[in-house]
């Protein structure tokens, strides 16, 4: 059975993007079949896999199918990378979707609709998710099974997370009753200062006993800044980084939740 997760924060610069590449191919690599929905009008889930800005068919292309309930073939948007993953691309064209959505019937369950024409075909669909809880980020999360919420130590970093679980609560009751909290997850962690102990503190202390707050955080790293601008994940870029270490051991976790 396929499962879907968003990864999902309303902050900007957590690591969304390079957690969705990295935690997909490596699912991948530990043979799942797994694609990546770029669901932000940023496109740098796209740009970040080496896919041009001006892909012809993205996935606003599929949701409009979806609105207008043309019949079409699902897989048109599916482009596929070398590392074995495939990508459902966007680019700033999805800037006007959160918006029309608005107006539709079901707006809510656009991308879920399209998700399912997709399922039967992998063991994992993972959704980055922009930088807002607008529309987009409101589909994602009713399509979704669960939300992976990458959270950097910072200071206020427990003030954010509340909004976000309130929304998450919201979407549970009123459109996707079994929606879970795949778990917390640090990111760009610099563990030798203090101050980020103290903030992954009491981020535990605060949402420990409700859910999961993954074991492994991952670390900040030049080798996992680097990797957008080569257009492939940190297993390909340097194997033998820590970064990719980490990324292996959140793809497990993964895995061994299902
Ligand atoms: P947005 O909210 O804009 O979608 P995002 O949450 O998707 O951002 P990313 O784009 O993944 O965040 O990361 C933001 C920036 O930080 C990027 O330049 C990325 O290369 C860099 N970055 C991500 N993770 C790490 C890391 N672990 N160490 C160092 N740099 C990182
Ligand atoms: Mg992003």
């Amino acid at each position: 059975m396929c499962r879907v997760i968003a990864v999902a924060n309303q902050k900007g610069g957590v690591s969304k993007t390079t957690t969705s590449i990295n935690l997909g191919v490596g699912l991948v690599r530990a043979g799942k079949k797994v694609a990546l929905v770029d669901a932000d009008p940023q496109g740098h889930l796209t740009m970040g896999l080496g896919f041009p800005k001006n892909v012809r068919v993205t996935l606003k292309n599929m949701m409009e199918n979806i609105i207008m309930g043309v019949e079409f073939d699902p897989k048109d948007a599916v482009l596929s990378h070398k590392e074995g993953v495939d990508v459902i691309p966007s680019n700033k064209l999805l800037t006007g979707m959160d918006m029309s959505l608005l107006t539709v019937e079901d707006r809510e369950m656009v991308l879920k609709e399209y998700l399912e024409l997709l399922e039967a075909d992998y063991d994992y669909i993972i959704v980055d998710c922009m930088p807002s809880l607008g529309m987009l980020t409101i589909n994602a999360l009713s399509a979704a099974h669960s939300v992976l919420i990458p959270v950097q130590p910072q200071y206020y970093a427990a003030d954010g997370l509340m909004e976000l679980l309130k929304v998450v609560k919201g979407i549970k009751q009123r459109f996707n009753p079994k929606l879970e909290i795949e778990g917390i997850l640090f990111t760009m962690d610099s563990s030798r200062y203090n101050n980020s102990k103290r903030n992954k503190q009491a981020v535990k202390n605060a949402y420990g006993d409700e859910m999961r707050i993954f074991e492994d955080s991952i670390p900040r790293s030049e080798a996992l800044a680097e990797t957008a601008s080569e257009g492939v994940s940190i297993f390909s870029y340097d194997i033998r980084s820590k970064g990719a270490e980490s990324y292996k051991k959140l793809a497990q976790e993964v895995l061994n939740h299902a």
